[in-house]
């Protein structure tokens, strides 16, 4: 569904992603980790437009998309929820839901809203209050249940449970199983290793800009390396 080939994200002379390869499945969920500063960010700002690449393709369904504008990409089946959430305070929630489907020609929005409103019932209860009163948890589900409103195919998703207390951390990674579920291939970027691996089918372990391992979540779980640097084990 996606290919990333050989690609490299350089800042002015930084280079922050080297040249990096990995695929996404349809139907899979696929997990980035990584420490500060390895790049995970970088690689879902390029593919979705936001950066462009220095050299190397990115394929969405058979396309193109590494010169393709940010809004051509989302009009294809790609949406991205952002690291730090991005919602606009001062707008309610609905608000703040419907713009993520700008994009859209059609008028059937009201069962997406319904759906994302399914996925995450607060947002329902709150919809009228402006999202800048939300806690991070809530704004958190507000930027998943946006992105889903584009209807995307693939979910870019960037630190979801950034910030999060365990249990609402549990929360959103149960919601990552549900879109999986219903049909949604996600791309999830995470400092938390063993949530992410815990749940993904495939993971790929981001250094300075370089994948050093790739794996199933079980694999990589089960790795020595991963557990030492990652996961606090001796
Ligand atoms: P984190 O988990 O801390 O968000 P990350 O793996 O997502 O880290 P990136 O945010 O992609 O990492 O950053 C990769 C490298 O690029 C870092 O060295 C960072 O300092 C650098 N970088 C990121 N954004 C910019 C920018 N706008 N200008 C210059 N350098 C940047």
């Amino acid at each position: 569904m996606l290919e990333v080939k050989d690609l490299v994200v350089a800042y002015g002379k930084i280079k922050a992603v080297k040249g990096i390869d990995f695929t996404v499945d349809q139907g899979q969920v696929v997990c980035l980790i990584g420490t500060n500063g390895a790049g995970k960010t970088t690689t879902l700002r390029t593919i979705s437009g936001l950066l462009r690449p220095e050299s190397g393709s990115i394929t969405f369904e058979g396309e193109r998309i590494d010169t393709m504008p940010a809004h051509k990409i989302v009009t294809l089946g790609l949406a991205h929820s952002p690291e730090g959430r991005r919602i606009f305070p001062r707008m309610t929630v609905e608000e703040n839901l419907m713009l993520g489907a700008y994009s859209r020609k059609d008028r059937e929005l009201k069962s997406d809203l319904d759906a994302a409103f399914e996925l995450f019932p607060i947002l329902e209860e709150r919809r009228n209050q402006p999202a800048g009163t939300f806690s991070g948890g809530e704004q958190q589900m507000l930027a998943m249940g946006r992105a889903m409103m584009s209807r995307p195919r693939l979910l870019l998703l960037d630190e979801p449970s950034m910030g999060l207390s365990p249990l609402m951390m549990k929360r959103i990674m149960s919601t990552v199983r549900t879109l999986r579920s219903q049909g949604t291939t996600i791309l999830l970027v995470e400092q938390n290793a063993q949530a992410a691996l815990s749940l993904a089918d495939h993971g790929y372990v981001l250094e300075v800009g370089k994948i050093v391992l790739a794996g199933t979540g079980k694999t990589l779980l089960a790795s020595d390396e991963v557990r030492k640097a990652y996961l606090g084990e001796d």
